[in-house]
């Protein structure tokens, strides 16, 4: 299943940079043409259509390649290079720490911002497709702060947005990532790609939207092969299906608002503004060895059948230490 989405991917890639080269064949012809030559059309069309790219290769230069013709000739071809704007580049730029952004307080996030994701200039590609099957939440004893896809082991795994791949790392280094890659977009915001069987990105590298950053896998702390996919903004999480439906691989929308409260593990796509800002205010308590329920609903001022409702708990539930509860 894999396989055959990718080969389609790449397939449909090539048609489009040889549909894209034959433009470009008309255009350099029909721009040759003496003006007011019209009565040359029938001649001119016919040597138009009788130049057609039949192949594409790879150059040095992975934002060039070259177009082959069936008349034994060829062409540079400009794939174009990601925009990129330096000073959002430079901000915070750790290239050791899988999270630049730490310390960088809240506060100095702006409440609303709108973000640039995609337009004739600026890319999009699905990191990969599928079913989210662990989304972003508190899942058991910490937050999950992004979510999960199953894959199979070697699937392509794509950046979505044009950038510059800023950490790229695994082993005792990344933890429970696994292999992992993170890449800075020209909005500010940042993606994360973890437990990669292999990345194959360097550190400081431009990269396309679309572009293989590494291939599917199991490592790091991880169960099954799956893409852990996180979206952050400053270093702050947020919802990535805000962004993309990854059951279809799009894009909701070539602009997003981030607000404020998307900030937060209790707020997430499909919550209306007012519960997502309830969500956000959410009160949390990590348990510490003596706590009892009733204990925490007399300390934050709560009953405990209120916080048993909020976590989705029983009486009975055993409180593990180091566990977060949402206590109001
Ligand atoms: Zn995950």
């Amino acid at each position: 299943m894999g396989l055959y989405r990718n080969n389609l991917y790449i397939c449909t890639m090539k048609k489009m940079i040889l549909f894209a080269a034959g433009l470009l064949v008309t255009a350099s012809l029909s721009a040759q043409q003496p003006t007011g030559a019209t009565f040359k059309s029938e001649a001119a069309n016919d040597s138009v259509t009788a130049v057609n790219p039949i192949d594409t290769l790879n150059t040095e230069d992975k934002f060039t390649k070259i177009v082959l013709f069936d008349n034994h000739t060829w062409s540079y071809m400009d794939m174009g290079r990601p925009v990129i704007n330096d000073n959002l580049y430079l901000e915070h730029w750790d290239t050791t720490a899988i999270h630049s952004y730490r310390g960088y307080p809240l506060d100095s996030i702006p409440e609303e911002v709108d973000l640039l994701l995609a337009d004739s200039l600026h890319n999009y590609c699905p990191p990969i497709v599928g079913k989210v099957r662990s989304e972003y939440k508190f899942r058991r004893t910490r937050e999950h702060q992004g979510i999960d896809i199953p894959l199979q082991y070697g699937d392509t795994v794509r950046a979505a947005f044009d950038g510059v791949v800023r950490f790229r790392g695994g082993g005792r280094q990344t933890g429970g990532y696994g292999n992992l890659v993170v890449l800075r977009h020209a909005n500010g915001l940042e993606t994360y790609y973890g437990h990669l069987s292999k990345s194959i990105v360097n550190i400081g590298e431009l990269v396309k939207a679309g572009e293989v950053v590494g291939y599917g896998g199991s490592t790091g702390r991880s169960t099954g092969p799956h893409l852990h996919f996180e979206t952050r903004y400053k270093g702050q999480t947020f919802d990535p299906q805000r962004l993309i439906d990854f059951e279809t691989g799009t894009l909701r929308d070539s602009i997003i608002t981030l607000k404020k409260h998307y900030y937060n593990i209790y707020s997430h796509y499909g919550q209306s503004d007012e519960e997502s800002l309830t969500a956000s205010q959410h009160i949390t308590h990590t348990i510490k060895s003596g706590d009892t329920l009733g204990g925490l609903a007399a300390k934050y001022n709560t009953t405990i059948a209120n916080i048993c409702k909020l976590n989705n708990i029983s009486r009975s539930t055993i409180l593990s230490v180091g566990r977060r509860l949402i206590v109001r």
